[in-house]
C-alpha cells in the first residue's frame, strides 16, 4: 500500500475514534482526561488529512500548520492522560505555548535547511512527546494498582516505540534526506507500525476508561462515601478475603460509637457532625495496621477489625485504649474559627479464627460497647473471652 493510502486510513480512524471519545466524554467529568484523549486523535486525523492536500513532501512553508497540529494532538493526549491519573491537565496556555515554540522551530529550520529541516524537526518533535506519553503511561503503572496497569503498559509500549522509531527518523532525515521517510522498506515498517499503533490506541483509551469506571463502581459499592472508609458490603469482602487465607490470622473486633453524637448535630448542625465523622474515620484509618481495616457499620458507629497471628485480646485492648486516647485529643474544627472535641465508647469482641465466629464476635463486641455506654461511656469495656 503506497503511504498516501496508509495515510488516509490512519486520518479517517483518527477522526472516527475522536468522535467517538468525544461522545463517551460527553457525559463523563474532565478527570478522566476524555477530552483530551478526543482532541488529540481528531487533531492529528485531521492534521494527517491536511498534509494530504498539501503534498506530505511538501516543501511550502504552509506545511508547518498540520506539523504544528500533530504536536498540539500529542500534547492533548499528555494532558489527557495527566488528568486520567489524577494529575492536574497542562492548561492551555502551556500547550497552545509548547505548540507556537515548535511551529517557529519549524518554520526557522524550513526556511535555513527546507524539507530535511522541516521533517527532522517534525519528527524530533514527535518522538520527545511519544516518548513523553509513554514515561506518563510507565508512571500510571506504578501509581495504579490491578487491572489498570494492563492498558497503561501497552500505551507504555506502543508510544515509547512508535518515539524511538519517530526518533530514528529525525536522525535518518539529516544524514540521508527525506527521500528514505516516504519510500522504501524502513518506510514501509514505519507506517506498517503506526497503522498498529493507531488501530490499537482507540481501544486502548476505551479500555482504560472503562476500568476506570468499573473500579469506580466497585469503590463507591464497598466504601462509604462520607468518611472513605468501608461500608458493610466492604467489610463482607475484607472479612472474606481474611479468612480465604491459609491460615488466616486471629480477628478481634473493636466496635467504637461516638459518645453524644446527636448533641454535636443539634448543637452544632448535621454538616459539623459530617465533618466530625469524616475526622473520627481519619484518625482510625491512621492509627490501624497495614493489615487491619476500618469499617464504618451507619451512623456515628464504626467497626475496627485488629488482625495477627497469636492475637490476644490485650493487644487489642491496648488499641482499642490508643484509639480512645486519640479520638478524646483530637479537635475537630468549626466554622467561625471554634472547635469541638468528643469522646467514643468501645466495645472489644474475643478473638476469632473462623469467619464462622464473625457473627458472634459482633454480637459480643456489641454487648460490650453497651456496657460502655452504660457505665459512663468515655471507656473501653473487653468481652467475656468465650464466644
Ligand atoms: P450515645 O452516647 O448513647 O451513643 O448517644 P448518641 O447521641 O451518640 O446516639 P444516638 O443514637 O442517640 O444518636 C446518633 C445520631 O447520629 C442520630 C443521627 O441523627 C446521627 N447521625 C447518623 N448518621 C449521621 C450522618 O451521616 N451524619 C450526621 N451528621 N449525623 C448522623
Ligand atoms: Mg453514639
Ligand atoms: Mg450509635
Amino acid at each position: 500500500m503506497d503511504p498516501s493510502t496508509v495515510i488516509l486510513i490512519l486520518a479517517l480512524n483518527l477522526i472516527a475514534i475522536g468522535g467517538l471519545l468525544a461522545m463517551i466524554g460527553r457525559r463523563m467529568d474532565d478527570a478522566a482526561g476524555m477530552r483530551g484523549f478526543a482532541t488529540g486523535s481528531l487533531v492529528f486525523g485531521l492534521a494527517y488529512l491536511l498534509r494530504l492536500a498539501l503534498g506530505h513532501a511538501s516543501t511550502s512553508l504552509a506545511a508547518v500548520l498540520p506539523d504544528a497540529a500533530m504536536v498540539y494532538a500529542t500534547l492533548c493526549y499528555a494532558t489527557g492522560l495527566r488528568q486520567f491519573g489524577g494529575r492536574p491537565p497542562l492548561g492551555q496556555r502551556a500547550i497552545a505555548g509548547w505548540t507556537l515554540g515548535f511551529a517557529t522551530l519549524s518554520l526557522a529550520c524550513t526556511l535555513a535547511w527546507q524539507d530535511v529541516g522541516r521533517h527532522a524537526v517534525l519528527n524530533a518533535g514527535l518522538a520527545h512527546n511519544y516518548l513523553w506519553l509513554s514515561v506518563l503511561a510507565t508512571l500510571g503503572t506504578r501509581r495504579v494498582i490491578g487491572t489498570m496497569r494492563w492498558p497503561l503498559t501497552v500505551l507504555a509500549v506502543i508510544t515509547g516505540m512508535l518515539g524511538l522509531l519517530t526518533a530514528v527518523r529525525a536522525v535518518a532525515a539529516v544524514s540521508l534526506g527525506v527521500q528514505p521517510l516516504f519510500n522504501g522498506l524502513p518506510a514501509q515498517i514505519y507506517y506498517g507500525y503506526a497503522t498498529i499503533t493507531t488501530v490499537l490506541l482507540g481501544p486502548n483509551l476505551l479500555w482504560m476508561v472503562f476500568v476506570q469506571l468499573n473500579d469506580r463502581l466497585a469503590r463507591l459499592a464497598t466504601h462509604d462515601p462520607l468518611t472513605g472508609l468501608l461500608n458493610r458490603n466492604g467489610l463482607d469482602a475484607a472479612l472474606d478475603r481474611h479468612f480465604g487465607s491459609r491460615p488466616a490470622q486471629a480477628l478481634v473486633l473493636c466496635q467504637i460509637d461516638i459518645d453524644h453524637f446527636k448533641q454535636i448535630n443539634d448543637s452544632h448542625g448535621h454538616a459539623a457532625g459530617d465533618a466530625v465523622l469524616q475526622g473520627v474515620a481519619g484518625t482510625l484509618a491512621a492509627h490501624v495496621r497495614g493489615g487491619d481495616f476500618v469499617a464504618r457499620l451507619g451512623g456515628e458507629e464504626f467497626l475496627v477489625g485488629c488482625c495477627g497471628a497469636g492475637l490476644a485480646q490485650d493487644q487489642a485492648l491496648a488499641l482499642a485504649e490508643r484509639l480512645r486516647d486519640a479520638l478524646a485529643a483530637q479537635s475537630h474544627p468549626l466554622a467561625g474559627g471554634t472547635s469541638l472535641r468528643c469522646t467514643v465508647s468501645i466495645g472489644v469482641s474475643p478473638a476469632i479464627v473462623a469467619r464462622s465466629g464473625w457473627e458472634a464476635a459482633l454480637r459480643a463486641a456489641d454487648a460490650a460497647l453497651y456496657q460502655a455506654k452504660h457505665a459512663g461511656r468515655n471507656r473501653v469495656v473487653v468481652a467475656a473471652p468465650s464466644v
